[in-house]
């Protein structure tokens, strides 16, 4: 029998409290999806035609009458090899092996494609969204069959290493359906008490089936068809999506997916209320303001530690931590940013009451698990979303108000949609592995739970210290 995970649904016109009707299993609809436009090719194959033909004189000497290995070249992609023995290379096919340049390096040149270098910057790289693109194109996690190529440590999130010991745990099977593992995440308040004399706070709580959320474009990309494009898929998926107020009202967007984001001064006007704002300068203000839950976008700047305490003793319960795209946020990175925001509250005794979001930095599926592991509930994606669909960066994007980004031409809603769809659904199956390898039965227990990380410093420490010239 199938197992399923409880859904709690909103009445209409009801305050949105926990309310469990039914039970069904969720899932994410994918379909093949190809990109609009081609990726340029990674590398440039250049050949020197009159070295080729010297080649080719040499060999016709040498190998007469046995014209398939005349023809032959060292490339087993079929690129340098491809037709007319070289002379008309098919660098779309190139992997960048670069046996022929060793093997010929008269003949044949292999660089980087520049205008493949320009679809990323330094942090989300070319190569990153390539992956984007595949997991976008196909909804299935990206397999090269090709072992892992990549560096076995680094900045940023590969400083850390998720533990998936199958010898200490047994694991769980989510990804192939045999055992459930639930992606449930509650966005909200959480009294740590019952009063039971009426004055106690009520629990005011949003169940997303996913702790991927969307973050707001940058102005650059701040269009029509994005804000439809977003709010739209966010309801396929049962998700949020961060819109400006002003964005929701000229596409017309609004629904129950979409958190519009706006100035506590603004809410009066807002009718009617969403299920959750997103407030910009004084969220303990809106409190009063609205029934809505109340989300305050507090980015990772000097003071965000006193500001989120604050926050929190004026009732404030769920927190949007923004860095920029690059995970920087006063001046350290997201992963020890976040560490420091949970440890803060697990000392003072307020983590459970609150929920925390976390933006910038998020680039890749496995980045997701390890955010959480740090001490986020759920993450709220930006630039993926726009590598996703697409949307090419003009030059380095750093931050939402000076990122540039240019969108295909022909970018429509139906398309779009069910882009995001195949990403998410990506980037749960990478969540559900990770977790069915750490014997995980849900995302929730999966918050703050460091032992489940081992982190790159600490073993370095643990096998070096001592040694002279490490410190
Ligand atoms: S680098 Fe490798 S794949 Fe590319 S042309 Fe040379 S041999 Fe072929």
């Amino acid at each position: 029998m199938a197992m399923a995970e409880p859904r709690n649904e909103q009445l209409e016109g009801d305050v949105p409290t926990v309310q469990a009707v039914g039970y069904r299993r969720y899932h994410i609809d994918t379909a093949p999806t190809p990109d609009l436009a081609d990726l340029p090719h990674r590398f440039l194959v250049e050949v020197d035609r009159v070295e080729l033909l010297k080649l080719l004189v040499k060999e016709t000497w040498e190998y007469w009458g046995d014209w398939d290995v005349v023809a032959a070249r060292p490339c087993v992609y079929g690129v340098f090899s491809g037709p007319i023995g070289g002379f008309a290379p098919r660098p779309e096919h190139c992997v960048g092996c670069l046996r022929c340049t060793i093997q010929h390096p008269e003949a044949v040149t292999i660089r980087h494609n520049p205008e493949w270098k320009a679809w990323g910057d330094t942090y989300l790289s070319p190569k990153l969204v390539e992956t984007i693109l595949s997991e976008a194109t196909l909804g299935a996690v990206p397999v090269k069959g090709q072992g892992y190529r990549g560096r076995f440590g680094g900045p940023g999130w590969d400083r850390i290493w998720t533990d998936m010991s199958e010898i200490v745990r047994p694991t769980r099977d989510g990804i192939h359906g045999r055992e459930f593992i639930s992606t449930v995440v509650d966005i909200g308040s959480r009294p740590m008490h019952l009063a039971t004399n009426g004055d106690g706070e009520r629990p005011r709580c949003l169940q997303l089936p996913l702790p991927i959320l969307f973050d707001s474009p940058p102005e650059s990309a701040q269009t029509v068809v994005m804000a439809r494009l977003l709010a739209h898929a966010a309801e396929e998926l049962e998700t949020l999506a961060f819109l400006p107020l002003p964005l929701v009202r000229e596409a017309g967007a609004a629904s129950p997916a979409v958190v519009p984001q706006l100035r506590a001064s603004e809410l009066a006007a807002l009718q009617p209320a969403p299920r959750m704002v997103e407030i910009l300068d004084d969220a303990p203000a809106a409190l009063a303001l609205t029934d809505a839950i109340v989300c305050e976008r507090l980015p990772f700047e000097p003071g965000w530690r006193e500001a989120l305490l604050a926050s929190i003793a004026a009732g404030v319960r769920v927190f949007h931590l923004v860095a920029d795209y690059h995970g920087r946020g006063d001046g350290r990175f997201v992963r020890d940013l976040v560490m420091e925001a949970h440890a803060l509250l697990v000392e003072k005794g307020l983590r459970d009451m609150v929920t925390l979001i976390g933006s910038g930095g998020i680039a890749a599926a496995e980045h997701v698990p390890k955010a959480i592991i740090c001490g986020f509930d759920a993450v709220a994606l930006d630039t993926p979303l726009l590598a996703a669909l697409q949307a090419q960066p003009k030059g380095s994007v750093t931050d939402a108000a000076t990122a540039r980004f240019r969108l295909p031409e022909s970018l429509n809603v139906e398309w779009g949609v069910q882009r995001l769809k195949n990403l998410a659904a990506a980037w749960r199956d990478q969540l559900l592995e990770i977790m069915g390898a750490m014997g995980l039965r849900e995302v929730r227990r999966l918050r703050g739970e460091l032992g489940r990380a081992m982190f790159q410093r600490d073993l370095e420490r643990e096998a070096f210290g001592g040694i002279d010239g490490y410190d």
